[in-house]
């Protein structure tokens, strides 16, 4: 059996295309199958549309969270009530096509226990597009896993695989990160990111720049160790710097007069160490968040 998952908010329009062009091609080319739609706390009526399909049709599942957890929360929330062998993501724009599921299953059935989507065109802006690829390019040389370029979350991976995320029931949530981690056998096959069907991104900059936060610091030492070697490196110069000046004061004569030098010296290394309680805070804030121990999302309803 296959589950795929659907995180939505605010989606209204998009819930009879997506609905359709999903069982469509689940029902043409798998036969048992469900699907598992999460309402991330929509304020629409995104939720009733849900339902009512729900009503029609017991293989379309509905769970409706207590709130807007973000998009990460929600689909782990419904890749927990996933029951099949092989489990897919999708996001609820249709930005991504569904057809594409039927290569992602050939590669499974080929002994793939992972095979993700890569988004060789984007169709959004310049801007969005430029941060993406210096984002994935960064994470790709600071991390500890090889996280591939330009793949979200849309993909299709084995019950084992699953079950391995689960377990891992980590805070900083960058689900796409902890599935490159757990290994197995990974592939990607590429397509055309399409525009959205319709509505507007409902993730915001803020929610982006959140979800990038966590990939760099859930999978990546770096920052923290930049600064030990940074302290290391002025460590060096000022023994250097120092001794330098002591010969010439007894030695030669004369000390430079340096106030500007010193003014300038005192507010670089005051930025650098502000930088550096920054960085060691946003390692505190996850271990904070990790031993709270609070559930990720909270399911209000479920429609099984
Ligand atoms: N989404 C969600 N909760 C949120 C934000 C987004 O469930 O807080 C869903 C949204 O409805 C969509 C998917 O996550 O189905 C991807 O969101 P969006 O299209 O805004 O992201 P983008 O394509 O811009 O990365
Ligand atoms: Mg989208």
């Amino acid at each position: 059996m296959i589950s795929l998952v659907i995180p939505v908010y605010n989606e209204e329009e998009i819930i009879p295309a997506l609905y359709e062009r999903c069982t469509g091609i689940l029902e043409k080319h798998f036969g048992d199958f469900e699907i598992i739609c999460v309402d991330d706390g929509s304020t629409d009526r995104t939720l009733e549309r849900l339902i009512s399909y729900h009503e029609r049709d017991k293989r379309f599942k509905v769970i409706s969270l207590s709130r807007n957890f973000g998009h990460q929360a929600a689909l782990l929330a419904g890749l927990s009530h996933a029951r099949g062998d092989y489990i897919a993501m999708l996001d609820g724009d249709l930005q991504d096509p569904p057809e594409m599921l039927v290569k992602f299953y050939d590669k499974i059935k080929e002994g793939y226990d992972v095979v993700y989507g890569i988004r060789e065109k984007r169709k959004e802006g310049l801007l969005k597009k430029l941060l993406y690829w210096g984002f994935y390019r960064l994470l790709g040389s600071i991390s500890n896993v090889h996280i591939p370029f330009d793949s979200g979350d849309f993909s299709m991976i084995t019950r084992r695989v699953l079950d391995v995320i689960l377990q891992t029931q980590e805070h900083s949530l960058f689900l796409r990160g902890t599935r490159a981690w757990v290994g197995f056998k990974q592939t990607g096959i590429e397509y055309e990111r399409n525009a959205r069907v319709s509505g507007t991104p409902k993730y915001t900059f803020k929610k982006l720049f959140l979800l990038a936060y966590n990939g760099l610091f859930s999978f990546s030492n770096f920052p923290i160790k930049i600064l030990a070697r940074l302290g290391l490196l002025v460590l060096v110069f000022s023994v250097s710097y120092t001794i330098y000046i002591l010969t010439k004061k007894f030695f030669i004569g004369g000390v430079p007069q340096g106030f500007t030098t010193l003014i300038l010296v005192m507010f670089f290394f005051n930025g650098i160490l502000l930088i550096a309680i920054g960085i060691i805070g946003e390692y505190i804030i996850r271990i904070y968040d990790e031993i709270r121990k609070k559930p990720l999302f909270i399911v209000k309803d479920k429609f099984l």
